[in-house]
């Protein structure tokens, strides 16, 4: 399964899967028409699908655009469909879909928006994850609660560790520094921001990463975890709470 990274806007990722053989394509989250339309020219491709992990204009933008340049078909999720343009196909928990051959499962992740999902290709261990999990970093949390987006995240540690995950933002390095605020005594969480400066300095993408580099480094995966749970002198408290705060502390970095 070929993903190829489109940045697009100031910060946001838009991500195409390619079907070579057939020369058909199609896209995540591609907000922003005339940052995509070239590469899919160049390349001689057709866009089959859109696939929307959520309502934000960052992500759908580009619908109507591209709908009407390609009549593609758009996918996004049953709760957000008044609010997604051009929706062709409701999406909720459970659901598996076929994008060019290869079937995506989709997981319902509320808490950035309430209806959000994210697309898991599980014979391929791909995650598209939106604006639910970053590298290093969770989205900001508009429609739901800590207890909400905790057991959003919770979907997201279960999948298999070496799941490569793409998500919607190039947050890293903001993220990184963030982190290592809660936990600077994290050895693979220190290795990972170095990784990640030494990437950004060099004008790279700095996804994907994994679910087993997020599991070891990302405090909002680890608001379980005793380091943590100790660093902010919450020891007694739920991971929710713990998530809360880490959420909260964010906010306000
Ligand atoms: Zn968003
Ligand atoms: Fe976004």
């Amino acid at each position: 399964m070929k993903v190829k990274t489109i940045p697009i806007l100031s910060d946001n990722y838009s991500y195409l899967i390619i079907d070579e053989r057939n020369k058909y394509c199609s896209a995540i989250d591609p907000a922003s028409p005339e940052e995509i339309i070239p590469f899919i020219e160049e390349n001689k491709l057709k866009l089959k699908y859109i696939l929307n992990t959520h309502y934000h204009n960052d992500h759908t933008g580009g619908n109507l655009e591209l709908k009407e340049k390609y009549k593609c078909k758009i996918y996004g999720p049953d709760k957000e469909k008044d609010q997604i343009p051009g929706i062709d196909n409701l999406l909720k928990e459970n659901d598996i879909i076929k994008i060019h051959g290869y079937e995506a499962k989709i997981i319902e992740t509320p808490g950035h928006t309430a209806g959000h999902i994210i697309y898991f290709f599980k014979d391929h261990k791909i995650l598209f994850s939106g604006d639910t999990l970053f590298v290093l970093g969770c989205g900001k949390l508009f429609e739901g609660t800590p207890q909400i987006m905790w057991g959003s995240l919770l979907k997201i540690r279960n999948l298999p560790n070496e799941t490569k995950i793409y998500c919607g933002h190039e947050y890293s390095k903001s993220n990184a520094d963030f982190a290592l605020s809660i936990e600077k005594n994290n050895n693979k969480l220190i290795k990972k921001s170095e990784e990640i400066n030494k990437l950004v300095n060099e004008n790279s993408f700095t996804v994907p990463t994994t679910v087993e580099e997020e599991i070891e480094s990302n405090p909002f995966l680890r608001a379980d975890v005793q380091n943590i749970k100790k660093n902010i002198e919450m020891e007694s408290s739920s991971p929710e709470e713990v998530f809360g705060e880490i959420r909260r502390r964010k906010d306000n970095f």
